[in-house]
């Protein structure tokens, strides 16, 4: 119990320490399974919706020195999102679904409105690309499966697409720690040279602007309460003063 609280207490105000390295190989592995599925079909042919398919499992230490299983999988679902990856969810599996096993699951899901060419190895790159969108996604659901894992927690938040639902979903402490996380991975690899870059006049202007080139933080902006988006700057903080940034 109380090293629950300790680990609580260091988590509130700075990402969970992920082991970046390894979930980029799992995003790695997972976009090329993906482009060896969708080289199968024929490549204007529509993904469409599908229910449960292309499973894959991990073995890995999510947080450095935690080995954990984590069972996943993709489904697809037609959508207007020019995301080749509209969205993720992390959950426990049911004990009585067989489909589904491991400590942990994940769930991806991809754009059924786009052409199985579109999912191709290398088709696109950087942000657009598969693999970046993946990590993204992983980046998210992975910290929530941390935190559940080391702070018991099972309180999942759900998105509701009214804007009180928003509201609520952006403000939940789990998804403020979550969007820290994909926010920080987001910036850190441009910080500096951003920083030589933009020439900043001040450290919070330097911060601000850096913020501005994050997608997910202008996603998420405009719902936090003041408290959330504290909580957010300090982890970007910590962050970049842990890299001699600030
Ligand atoms: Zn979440």
């Amino acid at each position: 119990m109380l090293l629950a609280l300790r680990v609580a207490a260091r988590f509130a105000t700075r990402p969970i320490p992920l082991d970046k390295g390894a979930i980029r190989q799992l995003a790695d592995r997972l976009a090329k399974q993906v482009a060896t599925w969708a080289a199968r079909q024929p490549p204007d042919l529509l993904l469409g919706p599908d229910h449960h398919m292309l499973d894959w499992s991990w073995e890995a230490q999510v947080v450095k020195g935690e080995k954990m299983h984590i069972h996943g999988f993709f489904i697809s679902e037609p959508t207007k999102s020019p995301n080749l990856v509209i969205g993720a969810a992390a959950f426990k599996p049911d004990p009585f679904d067989f489909e589904v096993e491991g400590e942990a699951a994940i769930r991806i899901r991809l754009n059924g409105s786009k052409p199985f060419k579109d999912f191709l190895d290398g088709e696109h790159e950087g942000t657009n690309g598969l693999r970046y969108q993946i990590n993204n996604v992983l980046v998210h659901e992975l910290s929530h499966i941390a935190e559940f894992r080391f702070l018991q927690r099972k309180d999942v938040h759900r998105f509701e697409d009214s804007e009180e639902g928003k509201k609520e979903y952006y403000n939940s402490p789990t998804e403020v720690r979550a969007y820290m996380q994909q926010i920080v991975d987001e910036i850190m690899p441009k910080a500096r040279s951003f920083k030589k870059f933009v020439k900043p006049v001040s450290t919070h202007d330097f911060v601000m602007k850096l913020l501005h080139t994050s997608p997910r933080w202008k996603q998420v902006q405009p719902y936090l309460k003041p408290h959330s988006e504290a909580l957010i700057l300090k982890g970007v903080y910590h962050e970049l003063d842990a890299a001699g940034l600030v």
